[in-house]
């Protein structure tokens, strides 16, 4: 049967990390697809910007995002030989916290415990440092003296506009098609279900399967789809992230090889806590450092996207200043995005029920990053009815267990 030029094998909706990788793979296994967004990505609206994501292997969230991590490096080294750009830094990582709080599983800080146990379960090459030894290593750290330290060798940081970039070349110049500043306005089943519709704002296409990766704008999404018991599991919150001058005396020391990325907890409260980067631009070299904020929910079209000067002098005072003795407090940028948040901060990648060929997908709750390249492996495999040759399993996010909560 001849099939209509608007019909493909499959359809995917949001260009974003999880949808540039989907196509790619989609593409590197001969389906004939079709990607849409509203915008051209890479672009600074979603949850995809400011220049770097950290990357580690020993996954204190759960073993179940270990196997994707591993699969994303390879993916990134793979889609660095074709491109010739570079999108993984490896600079070593280091995890730190209070040693009391570590011992007594305490908040945040078991996090340090939790990804010591992931390293030993998978044989992940990793050192274990108390503060002298994190001195010894890394001066730049003004430590308290009580604190514990995980250092992961293969942790580092990727590229997030580079790779979504490099993925979407590939997948363009191995046939799949893309429509961008289109946005898409509904899908639905037609006929017997086997097919999905997908209207944009210009244009209908069919498809047999349909992946949603709308990031922030999944639960909008899902609102238009009247699905309000899916939505409800999804909040979106406003993050900031700040770029701190070396100033040139201290750039070699805040460098790729002389700094790792880092996640620091050093307190009781959830604001206890930033985490930062290596300066990933040696034309303008900078600690980049953020934290994390759950109160406050927004939407795409309401977030806040100045970052006030009174933020980042907060940001300053509140975490930089005192832990890096070297850094004055001048800031070059700072950036607003946002996390797609589950309340077991888990990702949900399932079929919506009742249509079984439209894949929601959103890996944020801002840990996404890292795992996209190997789940838009997994996807296309589900997408495509196969099994993972890579042994991903997609089954732990399925939506069945968000079922019963929702945020208040
Ligand atoms: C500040 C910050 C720091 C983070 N740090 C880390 C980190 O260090 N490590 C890590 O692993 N992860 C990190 N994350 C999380 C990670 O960046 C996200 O999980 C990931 O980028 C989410 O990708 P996505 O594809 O779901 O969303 P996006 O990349 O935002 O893509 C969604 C796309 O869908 C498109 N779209 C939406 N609706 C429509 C529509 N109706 N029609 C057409 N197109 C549509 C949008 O335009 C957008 O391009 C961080 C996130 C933030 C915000």
């Amino acid at each position: 049967m001849t099939r209509s030029p608007t019909h493909y094998d499959a359809i995917v909706i949001g260009l974003g990390a999880l949808g540039a990788a989907t196509l790619y793979q989609l593409s590197q296994r001969g389906a004939r697809v079709l990607g849409i967004d509203q915008f051209a990505p890479p672009h600074d609206r979603g949850s995809s910007h400011g220049d770097s994501r950290i990357t580690r292997l020993a996954v204190g969230e759960g073993d179940e995002y270990v196997p994707l991590v591993h699969r994303s490096h390879a993916i990134w080294r793979e889609l660095e030989a074709r491109t010739g750009r570079p999108l993984m830094t490896t600079t070593g990582g280091l995890i730190l916290a209070p040693r009391d709080r570590v011992a007594e599983h305490h908040g945040k800080s078991d996090f340090v415990r939790r990804t010591i146990a992931c390293a030993e379960r998978f044989g992940i090459a990793h050192e274990v440092l108390d503060a002298a030894g994190i001195r010894a290593r890394y001066p730049q750290f003004h430590l308290q003296g009580d604190e514990i330290g995980y250092l992961e060798r293969d942790a580092g940081f990727v590229r997030p506009e580079d790779a979504i970039a490099a993925q979407l070349a590939v997948a363009r110049a191995d046939g799949a098609q893309t429509r961008t500043g289109e946005r898409v306005l509904g899908v639905e089943p037609v006929g017997n279900g086997d097919t999905v519709r997908v209207r944009t704002e210009t244009a209908s296409f069919t498809a047999d399967q349909v992946v949603v990766a709308a990031g922030a704008w999944l639960p909008e999404f899902l609102g238009r789809q009247a699905r309000t018991d899916w939505q409800a599991h999804f909040s979106v919150h406003r993050q900031v992230m700040h770029w701190f001058d070396t100033g040139p005396a201290a750039a070699a020391d805040f460098a790729p090889g002389r700094f790792p990325i880092f996640i620091w907890m050093f307190g009781d409260a959830q604001e206890d806590y930033m985490y930062g980067f290596p300066a990933s631009d040696a034309s303008q070299p900078a600690l980049k450092v953020a934290t994390e904020q759950y109160v406050d929910a927004t939407t795409p079209d309401a977030l806040v996207r100045e970052v006030s000067a009174e933020e980042t002098a907060a940001m300053y005072r509140d975490r930089v200043a005192g832990r890096f003795p070297q850094i004055a407090g001048h800031a070059l940028k700072a950036r607003a995005c946002m996390y797609t948040v589950t309340p077991d901060r888990r990702f949900v990648i399932d079929a919506l029920d009742g249509l079984p060929n439209l894949l929601i997908v959103s890996a944020c709750s801002g840990h996404g990053f890292k795992h996209s390249a190997g789940l838009g492996d997994a996807i296309a495999d589900r997408v495509l009815g196969r099994e993972s040759a890579h042994g991903l399993d997609l089954r732990p996010f399925a939506r069945e267990r968000l079922a019963t909560s929702q945020h208040p």
